[in-house]
């Protein structure tokens, strides 16, 4: 059956204190109870509708997941004040000294580094694969492999993971499938395709503003239990808690995100279809000719289109470094990093939110250096962001390579 997360968060309707179509925003850290004893009792188990402390959870941000756990069809969910909060508090939550976890290869800097440098200095050690190559997957998984990583659509170089798949895999060796949504909200929904938990950076399409940093996760009502346990959930204790006044203005911002999106995707398919016909070698999951098209259209939901990410090959730095900066003086957008914002934002991975990944593996994963990762706004007109781009890539002597 058809699932449509738009209408999931449509009908997440909650009525403010005063009644106002804007619940009210929580403006507080504790919480009063009427008796000691009800204190006492919320600390040994949740009571429904009671708060404690806003280290916890507080109703605004409860608000906000309840939305965001209606969206991903998840049991319950967690905010976070970033999206590697999310990541760095889920898989502490399902490892510990002595567990791996195999990761796909082609992931976002910060997330490699987090696997790479930091977590094996707890004893959690990462083994990266080719996450399109399934037989190097299951053969990376141990008996000690607790977790099995990926993005749905990898950054930067926009590979479609086979969720189902690797949700068998994962399972089969008694492991977790933990799925980074970020690129890919309402368009893909993991959990339905086997995932155990998904995480996201809000701090992307999900706010679409670019004014603030925010995560979440999404998961079973037990792993977001443990996830916030009082004595040892790493939410809780680590302390990555989401503010209140932002948790109120994502909210709003996500019932617009189904239109932004297509609107994300209409427009990246045309300047990726206009590209490629010219001869140039640009990755986008929506044009036939992508390895994945086909398995992302047998996965993703119908109706939002194929995403706003676009990736751009054009053979070195230098001549990236050119092209960036007429597309800035163009109007094109913005040489920046981060994406789902509503104007067009353009950086080179390799340079920026990849560079925490060794030369040879970003050379093996086939991230070249002169990959500019776009971020495709909301232009009213195109037709004139594309006529713009050519301009610049003729200016910056970008030769179209007829692939
Ligand atoms: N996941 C992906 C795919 C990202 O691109 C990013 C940030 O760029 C993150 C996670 C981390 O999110 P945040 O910057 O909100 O901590």
């Amino acid at each position: 059956m058809t699932f449509n997360p738009a209408s999931r968060v449509q009908d997440f309707l909650v009525f403010g204190e005063f009644g106002d179509v804007n619940p009210s925003i929580t403006d507080s850290s504790t919480y009063t109870f009427l008796s000691p004893e009800r204190m006492a009792e919320l600390f040994e188990h949740e009571i429904e509708g009671c708060f404690l402390y806003s280290r916890h959870f507080n109703p605004t941000n409860k608000y906000l997941a309840s939305a965001l756990e209606r969206m991903e069809d998840g049991e319950s969910a967690q905010v976070m004040a970033s999206g590697m909060g999310a990541i760095s508090t889920t898989l502490l939550t399902l490892c510990s000294a002595g567990d791996e976890i195999v990761c796909g290869r082609s992931i976002y800097g910060g997330t490699y580094a987090l696997l790479k440098n930091l977590l094996p200095r707890f004893g959690i050690t990462t083994r990266f694969v080719d996450i399109c190559k399934h037989d190097a997957v299951r053969a990376a998984m141990t008996p000690r492999t607790r977790v099995l990583y990926c993005e749905s659509l990898s950054n930067p170089l926009l590979e479609v993971s086979d969720l189902p798949a690797l949700a068998a895999i994962a399972h089969d060796s008694g492991a977790r499938l933990v799925v980074d949504n970020t690129f890919t909200p309402m368009i893909l929904s993991p959990l339905r395709h086997g995932a155990d938990v998904v995480v996201h950076s809000l701090t992307k399409f999900i706010n679409g503003t670019s004014d603030c940093v925010a995560g979440c996760v999404i998961s079973s009502r037990d792993f977001i239990a443990r996830l916030n346990d009082i004595n040892s959930g790493p939410s809780m204790l680590l302390g990555p808690v989401l503010d209140s006044t932002r948790a109120a203005s994502i909210l709003k911002n996500l019932h617009s995100l189904h239109i932004r999106l297509r609107q994300h995707g209409a427009n990246a398919l045309y300047l990726a279809t206009r590209l490629e016909a010219l001869g140039y070698p640009v990755h986008y999951p929506g044009l036939t000719s992508h390895p994945h098209h086909s398995l992302l259209g047998r996965l993703m939901n119908p109706g939002y289109g194929w995403g706003g990410m676009m990736a751009l090959d054009v053979g070195d730095h230098a001549t990236a470094n050119r092209l960036m900066t007429l597309l800035q003086r163009d109007k094109v957008g913005y040489l920046a990093v981060s994406l789902g914002y509503f104007k067009t934002l353009f950086t080179t991975p390799g340079h920026s939110t990849s560079s925490e990944i060794p030369l040879a593996e970003r050379a093996a994963a086939g991230l070249s250096d002169g990959l500019i990762r776009f971020s495709i706004g909301l232009d009213e007109d195109v037709v004139q962001t594309m006529a713009r781009i050519e301009i610049c890539l003729a200016e910056a002597d970008v030769r179209p390579t007829g692939r």
